[in-house]
């Protein structure tokens, strides 16, 4: 039986925080309903969740997430004999080493220069898709601004610099509500824009500072990607480039606005 295409991705999660929407959860549960693949990988969302959201800070690994690690990894194993499944297991045992690399060093502090990093790549890589895909800034701000209205949703546009927009998710950083828009040239260069309630206060060391008309950036290079980032407000606002660094600069520059 083929289950109907395509594999939800990255909705497991939000299914497991019981943030999808309905017309969605009807839709990946259906999926579910119908593929393998997609039960196990939630399974190991599961096992990932219990971990880092332990009930109370212990030494050791708890007894019965061992347990599960262990069954996964046994599994991995006898599914490894019979080569079949193993382009999908192979990310369900890191997800178990990641799960242990966590609880062993014991590292809780969360960074957000690593995460816009990481998602920009996935977006990149297909593993994060849009939920509205429309090349007008317009349309994809009153889709924010209806499902995230207390993130303010204000969408560059980029048209004069060579950028189409590609549209836009609503996307979570480190447990906060996001938006996230993305943009292309016709080279092939990326751009993402992140938002989220937050403060550069949070960011880690190693930023070049700069400021420009009175507003201060904070400028990061990560997973081979530009990454600047500055204060509107109660907001903190993320451009991510793949393109030239003084380029997604000086776009920065040009969008970012001044809140008293
Ligand atoms: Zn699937």
């Amino acid at each position: 039986v083929t289950p109907p295409a395509p594999h939800p991705g990255d909705e497991l999660q939000l299914l497991l925080e019981g943030l999808l929407p309905d017309d969605r959860r009807a839709a990946v549960e259906s999926h579910l309903a119908g593929c393998e693949r997609c039960r196990d990988e939630l399974a190991a969302l599961r096992w990932t969740r219990a971990a880092v959201q332990p009930p109370a800070a212990e030494a050791e690994l708890p007894p019965a997430l061992a347990a599960r690690i262990t069954a996964a990894l046994d599994r991995e194993d006898a599914a490894a004999r019979r080569r079949t499944r193993l382009t999908w297991l192979v990310p369900v045992s890191l997800a178990a080493a990641a799960v242990l690399a966590l609880l062993l060093l014991r590292k809780p502090e969360v960074n957000f220069v690593d995460v816009a990093a990481r998602d920009f790549a996935a977006w990149r890589g297909g593993s994060l898709t849009l939920e509205l895909v429309t090349p007008q800034p317009q349309q994809l701000a009153a889709f924010f601004a209806e499902r995230l209205p207390d993130v303010p949703a204000r969408v560059f546009d980029f048209g004069m610099m060579g950028y189409t927009l590609a549209g836009g998710r609503v996307h979570r950083v480190n447990g906060r509500d996001a938006t996230f828009f993305a943009y292309r040239n016709a080279a092939g260069t990326d751009v993402v824009c992140v938002m989220y309630a937050g403060t550069l206060a949070e960011l880690p060391e190693g930023a070049e500072e700069r400021e420009h008309d009175g507003i201060r950036f904070r400028i990061y290079r990560a997973g081979g990607a530009t990454l600047v980032f500055w204060e509107e407000g109660d907001v903190v606002c993320v451009l991510v480039s793949s393109g030239d660094r003084e380029e997604a600069i000086q776009f920065a520059y040009a969008k970012a606005v001044k809140v008293s």
